[in-house]
């Protein structure tokens, strides 16, 4: 985008130094409010894009002479990254942190103190430490200490996911300096993290900014589990051939497995979790953000911080903890705006073990009591029969109607009524109960309640129950989940190792008959050529998929020039141009420097740097 010099300057710098047309959504008002010394917290879904809210006020102050801007990253590994980005695109910065030299760091410090520095990034250790203190005291004497940027701000509150003490000194950047403004950012939403963040980080005074937390280009599906690898593998196969991809497992055993079984199959998988090496994490993160199409198996340990914007998918295998964890996990995906999935297989098991985990953790029972509110919201969205979207952001406090993007909406799934059949389920707990007293688990239920004569049923002589056989009309799957939506709604719970089923109070209401059960009829895996179908619905930005064989062509030469150039810089390929920006230079086919220079991600640097080598590609493709 060429840049016009009447503008705002902060509309001149989006457009001259990242190449793009328009704020989106409230970044120019945020961006305006840190250019008049306000502070503020904003809060923006993954892929919002929150980093031009720092980024562009960051600018426009050091080219007023306000000096230096640190940017407080708990992310050493990504920091490199981030930095090579902005100098991509002309913009002087650096990062301190452990893995530089001690002649590397001193360079960095004296641009710093130099204030030719436009941004720094560094770890919030780093930030507070005593030293590091001293060189700020000093940049602020002299005018040139410009603003604080805290990334990932819920980092500071026990209440979320990735609480890390170091967070906590933070709060003296305000004491310390009172007149540098502060913007701090997030993506998670609730209230409590909300609160959590403006009183640890003293952020009373400052704006708040809140977006639309909804992420329309990311299609929710949750599935049924069965068979749950085959499932994932049909879903990789059939919808994402060579996307990059996220799957997230509950623990690191079956991520390894996983890991192992997909790349058997013949897919790019690699594994992500604390216990492995650190040296090896590191590679496989640095293979996931600079190869094309490589998949990534991990725990939860993995993502934070992860600003790939070219991420088709994000499965998870087993259920996360709720739907804030949910949210964030699979907004990793699509962050470039362009059509992506969110998908989950969910089953019985997963209830349990979710159920389970937080009755057996040492906390407080009011923090329980807590978690288990969040996981029943959770279970709802599992278990809807209506707009996963509408559930979503209303849980976020957002009204919406029907997305017409969901599994739900796609394909409105069919639901019959399970009243009856739970009360067979409670009727025949109750009567094993009785029955001498026994506790059994879900397995065992399922046999008596469709007459499958087990040892164990003769065992316990539970052919002569009255409620034997009275299920035999329907399958097993169904028995499942007429009990595993029991369990989710929290008329049955499951105690102890064998996970042996019990009623709980409200059960009675349900066998009164006071209750109906809507149920999905269990759905059948998705087909093949599903996509081909689903892919028609208008989209707001152009996938490559919809390019000719031309430029499809040249499409595949931009991308192998900047693979070549990826590496030579040692960055991640998206940090050159995204591939939404090649796919619209394949498109336009543009033949000067000119109107090459009008294509959305096309700054002054870069067209500077490539401006020449690009028009040469497109000119032999
Ligand atoms: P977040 O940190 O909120 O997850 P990012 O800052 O990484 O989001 O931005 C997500 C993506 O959106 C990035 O690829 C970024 O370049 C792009 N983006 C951000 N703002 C704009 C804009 N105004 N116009 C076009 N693209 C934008």
């Amino acid at each position: 985008m060429t840049h016009s010099s009447h503008l705002p300057v902060s509309l001149s710098i989006l457009q001259e130094v990242f190449g793009y047309g328009a704020f989106r959504g409230a970044q120019e008002a945020i961006v305006d409010h840190l250019c008049n010394s306000g502070d503020a917290l904003v809060l923006m879904p993954t892929g919002g894009g929150k980093s031009l809210c720092y980024q562009i006020p960051a600018i426009a102050r050091h080219r007023a002479g306000q000096g230096v801007s640190v940017v407080v990253s708990p992310l050493i590994a990504l920091m490199h990254d981030q930095v090579g980005a902005l100098e991509e695109a002309g913009v002087h910065a650096a990062f301190l942190n452990s893995t530089l030299s001690s002649e590397q760091a001193g360079k960095v410090e004296r641009e710093m103190m130099s204030g030719r520095l436009v941004m720094l990034y560094a770890a919030p250790e780093r930030v507070t430490n005593p030293r590091f203190l001293a060189q700020l005291d000093s940049l602020h004497e002299r005018g040139l200490l410009s603003l604080f940027a805290i990334d990932e701000a819920h980092c500071v509150s026990q209440w979320g996911h990735d609480f890390r003490s170091e967070y906590l000194a933070l709060s003296l950047l305000h004491e310390r300096y009172p007149d540098v403004p502060r913007i701090a950012l997030t993506a998670t939403a609730d209230d409590l993290t909300r609160a959590d963040i403006i009183e640890r980080l003293k952020l009373e005074e400052a704006q708040l900014f809140i977006s639309s937390f909804d992420r329309p280009n990311i299609r929710y599906s949750i599935v049924e589990k069965d068979k749950p690898r085959e499932q994932l593998l049909r879903f990789i196969q059939d919808e994402h051939g060579d996307d990059a991809g996220i799957v997230y497992c509950q623990s690191r055993k079956k991520v390894e497995e996983t890991a192992a079984w997909l790349e058997t199959e013949g897919i790019k998988a690699l594994p992500y979790h604390a216990g492995l090496d650190a040296a090896l994490r590191q590679r496989h993160q640095d293979r996931f953000l600079r190869e094309d199409s490589v998949v990534m198996v991990a725990t939860i340990a993995f993502g934070m911080g992860i600003d790939k914007p070219d991420v088709r998918f994000v499965a998870h295998l087993d259920l996360p903890k709720n739907i804030e964890s949910y949210y964030q996990e699979t907004g990793r995906a699509g962050r470039d705006g362009t059509p992506a999935d969110a998908w989950m297989t969910y089953g019985l098991a997963d209830v349990v073990n979710q159920r389970r985990m937080i009755d057996e953790s040492p906390a407080e029972e009011e923090f329980k009591k807590g978690q288990r509110g969040k996981l029943d919201a959770l279970l709802a969205l599992a278990e809807a029969t209506d707009c996963r979207r509408v559930r979503l952001l209303g849980y976020f406090g957002e009204a919406s109607s029907d997305c017409g993007n969901c599994d739900n909406c796609l394909f409105a799934p069919a639901t019959w009524n399970a009243t009856d059949a739970s009360r067979k389920v409670l009727s025949c707990i109750y009567r094993f109960h009785q029955n001498g007293g026994q506790r059994f688990g879900a397995g065992h239920l399922i046999d008596v309640l469709r007459g499958k004569l087990t040892d164990k049923v003769a065992q316990y002589g539970h052919q002569s129950l009255s409620t034997w056989a009275v299920g035999a009309d329907l399958p097993e799957q169904q028995w499942r989940a007429v009990l595993r939506q029991l369990i989710a709604l929290g008329h049955v719970v499951t105690e102890g190792d064998y996970m042996t089923l019990a009623l709980a109070d409200s059960a009675r209401s349900v066998l009164k008959g006071e209750v109906q059960l809507l149920l999905r009829v269990p759905t059948v895996a998705p087909k093949k050529g599903r996509q081909s179908k689903l892919a028609k619905p208008a989209r707001k930005s152009a996938a490559p998929a919809d390019l000719d064989d031309q430029a499809q062509q040249r499409f595949d030469d931009l991308k192998a020039w900047r693979a070549e150039v990826a590496k030579e810089h040692g960055l991640p390929a998206y940090v050159i141009f995204q591939n939404a920006t090649l796919a619209e230079m394949a498109r336009q086919d543009p033949q000067d420097l000119d109107a090459l220079a009008q294509i959305s991600g096309v700054g002054a640097k870069k067209l500077e740097a490539y401006g020449t080598e690009i028009l040469r590609v497109l000119a032999i493709a």
